[in-house]
């Protein structure tokens, strides 16, 4: 079955990575769909993000890297996959998750969202949270892969 892992990634944790190399056991084809979306303020642009995600996760070889705008299942549908993935960290995500899905399942009854549970070090573990803490010089490498690392210090320190 072809999956489609949507999100802002901006930029990949290691709790995307571990949501992801989960998924490729499970699924023949795993899609990671980045969102464009101009109305929400991102530190990476869209092209960065995903060459971010490519680097991270070259490993893969089920593995697909992808931008998309626009309703989620109207993309789903063009990639032709009945199935989306989210990651579930505590129970603050799970209201919005359920909304997410009860929409898409609304908007299109074939399609079905899978919620993978976060790892137990993964979660409180968020991408606003590694910008913050970066911002303000703090150490991060115990929480993005390597390029995002690199690429966190040359975005706040300039190097
Ligand atoms: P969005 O803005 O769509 O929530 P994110 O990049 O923040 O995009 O997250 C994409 C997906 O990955 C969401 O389903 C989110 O719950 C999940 N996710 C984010 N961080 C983690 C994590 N640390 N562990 C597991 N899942 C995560």
């Amino acid at each position: 079955m072809k999956v489609i892992y949507p999100g802002s990634f901006d930029p990949i944790t290691n709790g995307h990575l571990d949501i992801i190399e989960r998924a490729c056991k499970q699924f023949k084809h795993v899609v990671v769909a980045v969102l464009q979306n101009n109305n929400k303020k991102s530190l990476f642009t869209t092209e960065e993000r995903i060459e971010l995600i490519k680097e991270s996760c070259s490993g893969f070889d089920n593995l697909e890297v992808d931008a998309f705008s626009g309703l989620l299942i109207d993309y789903a549908k063009l990639k032709n996959s009945k199935a989306i993935i989210r990651g579930l960290r505590a129970v603050s995500d799970y209201e919005n998750e359920m909304q997410m899905s009860l929409a898409n399942k609304y908007l299109c009854d074939e399609i079905e969202t899978f919620l993978m549970v976060s790892g137990t070090e993964y979660t409180y573990l968020s991408s606003s949270l590694v910008k913050e803490i970066a911002s303000f010089g703090g150490d991060v490498s115990n929480f993005v892969p390597k390029p995002v690392l690199e690429a966190l210090k040359t975005k706040f320190y300039k190097l």
